[in-house]
């Protein structure tokens, strides 16, 4: 008797950990759904369409603004509140 216990046990804990990865790889998938969601930003500065993969990026208030270029960048940072809708 006190085998079979152990094989419960045991198939209780790999059942544990099976569903355990399960459940991260769903975690997973819905990162990347979330991530293609969200690749394409409006540059405040043109109202250019930008993707997050090619974009700069700065944080201003909590917010992450992205731009299309180096130039728009710069422009934002010298003055954010003429991009900034209040
Ligand atoms: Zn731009």
């Amino acid at each position: 008797m006190k085998k079979l216990s152990i094989m419960i046990t045991l198939c209780t804990i790999v059942l544990y950990i099976a569903s355990f990865n399960a459940k991260a790889s769903d975690n997973t998938m819905k990162n990347i759904v979330t991530d293609t969601v969200q690749t394409v930003h409006i540059d405040p500065v043109c109202k250019m369409k930008v993707k997050t993969t090619n974009a700069k990026n700065v944080v201003y208030n909590k917010t992450t603004y992205y731009f299309c270029a180096e130039s728009c960048k710069q422009k934002f940072v010298a003055k954010p509140s003429n991009y900034i809708k209040k």
